[in-house]
């Protein structure tokens, strides 16, 4: 997991992030002794958590207990990580913004995420594996990454996306680590480590990517990553809009029939569970206004998988497919190649939208009539209250309020307005009944960007209007420039990074080279000086390589040392770090490792050299290598001081007859025989 990489998505400001009662949860639990009291006082100021709370905490899957009516005892009963973490959820539901990466089909996704959230907390219920609220949340957001992804390269991920389309059998986080140094998996990884989500479900999540697709013959069940794989098969199958194409069709009921398969037909009630996870899903998307498939139920959704599956059969015997529809979890980006193209190309100013306050419903129509007219977008609100939930909810550009309403009137709307943070920017023109001079430095006081008087001419309106949207347009602008600027940075970073790492590789073999060997035993060894571990390098050198060059010409040279390399790379551990530093010539660097373990190790790597078969035809050479060993001394003064020591030894080892290892201090007695 890159933490830096994700620390500079971070910095872009454009990760998702929960709302700010969300936010909030976070801060209060920041430390882990957190006053309960507080957290449930913050749930409690936020309504609709509360009721999604409230409902969680009195769901089926907890059994026939008395109803929880408070968060208090809904805290009691699911335990307060768990009610920290569904706010959470629930809270980023609820900041969704309409996203710009054209590609990415934003409603798709959070319908799918949704069913996948409660098909995986019925599947716990029901298998007792997890805890069902557990696996709501890492259902909610096991797919976080894609839309983080998305959200920090728009543009970038929407040419990525049409490129994995367009080459269906390389899996779309190939795409990701190429453009962006980190995939989806990564960063759903590191999001939910920045959430402190506990680590065993942020474990759950990355395993149930790693290995998404269902095998046909995989019945094992035995914890919760299975649980979410299950979900994600069904869930994606629930979820898929009926225009989506054969190919995608055909590979959702094909995971959706393993998972089937995976959960037996006889303890478990398919049909009957399958009918559960949509009744939950379309009554949580009720909930949280996130689209969902009312209609749909198991036999309607069976035959639809049938005859879509037979589609794409009838079209794959007419015109073979060159490959496998990608994976499933991208099922939420499937839009045609062109489509997305035009998307991407032509991107028309939207029309300004003005949102229009009056009480008095006959001026709000003649207006609204007259400036729909002229091509404006307009939405309307009879009372100050209503304009507020609308003009937060909907952002329009210009609001267009009337001054006397009763409750909230035009100007206690525009300080409203101007003291939330979402919309403190939108263009305020209040329409005053009398223009005494008090109640224009009043309005002006209360924000007010510009007023017209009752009553007005409609030139008049417009030509306000048309004042406003000016502003309105500088400040897109703007706020374009800005995005576009924080892309340039974000998208830099990557470039930068990744030349750092190219600098720092060998092409041929994409193991660390000699430069990024040398900067790293400098840093090791000044760790060492410090705390005093240890350090064993080897030097490693295959045997008799130019007669490889000689006999089968450089090209298979090449590639056996690929080959070898990757050898190397198999047979080590995490923490043993291999770089070629010449041509045939390879160092280990080996932190904290016993005398004994080197040995291990070498021995290991001699072995499994000799006995790889290289996978190119004609190839009948048997390949050895000589590895020199030697360990770090506090009477050394420098890291060349053991390099040299390690070459020595390895010299040895090549005098002795190669394919062998051999220690420095034994150089004398001609080292240990393979
Ligand atoms: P020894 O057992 O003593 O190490 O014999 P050797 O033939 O391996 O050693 P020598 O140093 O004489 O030859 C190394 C050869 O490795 C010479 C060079 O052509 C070849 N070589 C070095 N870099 C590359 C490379 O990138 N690709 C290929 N194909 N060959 C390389
Ligand atoms: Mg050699
Ligand atoms: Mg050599």
């Amino acid at each position: 997991m890159d933490i830096t990489i994700f620390d500079e998505l971070k910095s872009t400001g454009n990760l998702p992030t929960p709302a700010g009662v969300g936010i909030k949860i976070l801060q209060i639990t920041e430390s882990d002794d957190y006053e309960v009291a507080e957290m449930s006082r913050a749930i409690m100021a936020d309504s609709s958590l509360t009721g999604r709370i409230l409902q969680l905490a009195n769901s089926t899957a907890f059994g026939s207990q008395q109803p929880a009516t408070t968060v208090d005892e809904s805290i009691m009963r699911l335990g307060s990580a768990s009610v920290r973490n569904l706010s959470l959820a629930f809270s980023l539901v609820s900041e969704r913004k309409p996203g710009t990466c054209k590609a990415f089909d934003y409603a798709g996704y959070w319908s799918a995420s949704l069913a996948r959230a409660v098909t995986a907390q019925v599947l716990s219920a029901k298998m007792g594996i997890g805890r069902p609220e557990e696996a709501y949340i890492c259902g909610l957001l096991s797919n976080i990454g894609r839309l983080a992804l998305a959200s920090v390269f728009p543009e970038l991920y929407a040419e990525l996306i049409v490129e994995s389309q367009r080459h269906p059998c390389t899996g779309i986080n190939k795409f990701e680590q190429e453009r962006f140094d980190i995939d989806h998996i990564q960063v759903a990884a590191c999001m939910a480590a920045d959430w402190k989500l506990p680590k065993p479900l942020g474990e759950a999540i990355q395993q149930s990517l790693e290995n998404p697709e269902i095998a046909p013959n995989e019945r094992a069940v035995t914890n919760l990553a299975d649980v979410l794989r299950l979900a994600n098969a069904i869930a994606s199958a629930l979820a898929l809009d009926e225009s989506a194409t054969p190919d995608v069709w055909a590979y959702a009921g094909e995971q959706f029939r393993n998972a089937r398969l995976m959960l037996g037909s006889e303890e478990f009630d398919f049909p009957d569970s399958c009918n559960e996870f949509i009744t939950d899903w379309v009554s949580w998307g009720h909930d949280l206004q996130v689209a969902t498939q009312p209609q749909r139920n198991i036999e309607s959704l069976e035959s639809l998988i049938t005859s879509k599956t037979a589609e794409h059969d009838q079209r794959a015997s007419e015109e073979p497919s060159d490959g496998n529809p990608a994976g499933l979890e991208s099922t939420h980006e499937k839009r045609s190649t062109s489509t997305v193209y035009q998307a991407l190309n032509h991107e028309a100013a939207p029309p300004t939208s003005i949102l229009l306050v009056d009480d008095e419903p006959v001026s709000l129509k003649i207006l609204q009539m007259q400036l729909h007219q002229k091509g404006y977008e307009v939405l309307t609100a009879t009372s100050g209250k209503e304009a507020l939930k609308i003009a937060l909810e909907l952002c329009p550009d210009i609001v267009i309020a009337d001054w006397q309403m009763p409750e909230m009137n035009g100007m206690d709307l525009c300080r409203s307005l101007r003291r939330s943070n979402e919309r403190r920017d939108v263009y305020f023109l209040l329409v005053t009944g009398s223009g005494g001079d008090d109640v224009i430095v009043e309005a002006f006081d209360a924000g007010v960007d510009d007023f017209v008087t009752k009553p007005f001419l409609p030139q008049v309106m417009g030509a306000r209007i048309k004042g406003g949207e000016r502003l309105v347009q500088l400040n897109r602008k703007v706020e374009n420039d800005k995005r576009t600027m924080r892309r340039q940075v974000a998208e830099l970073g990557v470039l930068t990074r990744k030349l750092r790492a190219t600098s720092l590789t060998d092409a041929l073999t994409d193991l660390p080279n000699r430069r990024y060997a040398l900067k790293r035993l400098k840093s090791v060894w000044s760790a060492l000086e410090r705390v005093g571990h240890n350090l064993t390098l080897m030097m490693i050198d295959i045997d008799h390589f130019k007669s490889v060059n000689d006999d089968y010409g450089h090209d298979i040279g090449d590639l056996v040392l690929k080959e070898t390399a990757n050898v190397f790379k198999g047979c080590l551990r995490a923490s043993d770090e291999i770089c070629r530093i010449g041509g045939e010539e390879f160092l280990l660097i080996c932190k904290d490792t016993s005398e004994e373990e080197s040995l291990v190790v070498a021995e290991r790597l001699r072995a499994n050299v000799q006995a790889h078969t290289m996978p190119l035809e004609h190839f009948d050479r048997e390949l050895t290598i000589s590895l020199g060993i030697a360990e770090y001394d506090p009477g050394m003064t420098c890291f060349n001081e053991l390099m040299k020591l390690a070459d020595e030894a390895l010299y040895s080892a090549k005098n002795n007859g190669r394919n062998r290892f051999v220690r420095y201090p034994e150089i004398k007695s001609t080292g240990k025989a393979a």
